[in-house]
């Protein structure tokens, strides 16, 4: 067994872990967007919805670069599986706290792969009589996307078609708190 699979390694320094975007690079990306989001949303009443849990980190950074009056909420869902494939139907496990009626809405998601469940994210939250609902993602990974119409206002990174984690993606459970983004050389290794 090695040291990171028994526990006892460093997380940051996994050699199984190839670093796409170092945490200095992520930092103003996120600054950049935050800034965008300022002149965009001026004058709006601003909601700022995190998907549980790949988001948390992203969406911490990125409203503390956002000046102006607005609130955070959070949605927690999983996505159906046929199998390993999505069906692209998702279950809501935590809904939002209160209602976005009115709200001008960003939805804040750590990553876009196929965009299943983004796509279905916002038919239901588009029910819900928001003023406005966006889409704030911190990676795209346009590759694998079956949902080709999702519309993506906001992005840190284009990223090809690799298994990623850190910066709050995590590989079975692990790897969130990773200050930087990597891609994973050997899955079979996690
Ligand atoms: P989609 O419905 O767009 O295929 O899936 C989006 C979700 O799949 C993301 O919110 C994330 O939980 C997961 N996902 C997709 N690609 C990756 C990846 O490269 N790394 C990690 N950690 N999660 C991913």
């Amino acid at each position: 067994m090695t040291a990171a699979a028994s526990g006892t390694g460093s997380e940051f320094t996994n050699p199984n872990l190839e670093q796409m975007f170092s945490a200095e690079i992520i930092s103003e990306r996120v600054k950049a967007i935050g800034a965008k989001i300022t002149r965009d949303y001026a004058e709006k009443d601003l909601v700022v919805v995190g998907v549980l849990k790949g988001s948390c980190i992203f969406l911490s950074d990125l409203i503390r670069h956002i000046d102006l009056k607005l609130s955070i909420d959070f949605m927690a869902v999983s996505s159906y599986k046929d199998g390993t494939v999505s069906t692209g139907d998702v279950e809501i496990l935590k809904d939002l706290t209160n209602p976005i009626r009115g709200k001008d809405v960003i939805i804040c998601e750590d990553i876009v792969d196929t965009g299943l469940t983004l796509f279905r994210l916002m038919e239901i939250l588009g029910s819900r009589g928001a003023n406005s609902l966006k889409i704030a993602t911190l990676l795209d990974k346009p590759e694998p996307r079956i949902k080709k119409e999702l519309v993506i206002d906001y992005c840190g990174f284009q990223i090809p078609n690799r298994f990623v984690v850190g910066y709050g993606l995590d590989a079975a459970g692990r790897y969130r708190n990773l200050p930087f983004i990597a891609a994973v050389k050997d899955p079979d290794l996690i």
